[in-house]
């Protein structure tokens, strides 16, 4: 799944708060963007284990959406958004395919890493590949409640957003052939 599928799946999610309390739009959309987009820092160290978790995700963000509702202030509410949108995108990883470049030669079996079970879960593949067709219906359909609910700079990012997907998605396939052999 692309980085601005995770994000479009962090502000879907805080969509409904945010028409229900527009005030607080601005601080739940910094905390979905970032949250969808933390967990790929771990590009650096473990992908898609040092820093996803798709199971222990929710020991954070369930209290953090209870105190954001209890005390909503812009700090809670931004926080609580950040710890949904990132145990989502752990969870969508599994949804999809590997974090794999080649999937159609190259295919691995790791999806995102379980640590209360200590092993990897298998990718179901529902998305097959990043930028792949139906990742960009994906990104386009979650767009829309995410333009209905926000407004000024978050209108912004989400067009942004929509068409790197779009351009990602087309060149995509042809990617692999033009990336040097030493970054595969
Ligand atoms: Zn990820």
């Amino acid at each position: 799944m692309m980085a601005t599928t995770h994000v479009f799946v962090g502000l879907a999610a805080v969509a409904p708060a945010a028409y229900a309390a527009p005030d607080l739009a601005g601080p739940l959309a910094v905390g979905a963007v970032l949250g969808g987009l933390a967990p790929d820092v771990d590009l650096v160290f473990e992908h898609r284990r040092t820093l996803h978790f798709p199971v222990l995700g929710f020991v954070v963000a369930v209290p953090a959406v209870v105190l954001a509702v209890l005390v909503p202030s812009s700090l809670a509410v931004a926080a609580a958004a950040f710890a949904v949108a990132a145990w989502l995108h752990a969870v969508t990883d599994a949804l999809g395919g590997g974090p794999e470049m080649d999937p159609w030669t190259d295919r691995s079996e790791r999806a995102v890493y379980d640590h209360v079970r200590g092993r990897w879960i298998r990718p179901r593949r529902l998305v097959r590949y990043d930028g792949s067709p139906e990742d960009v219906t994906l990104a386009v359909s979650l767009a829309i409640p995410a333009l209905l609910a926000f407004d000024g700079w978050i209108t912004g990012v989400v067009v942004a957003g929509l068409v790197i997907s779009i351009g990602y998605a087309i060149v995509r396939r042809r990617l692999v052939a033009w990336l040097p052999d030493w970054l595969e």
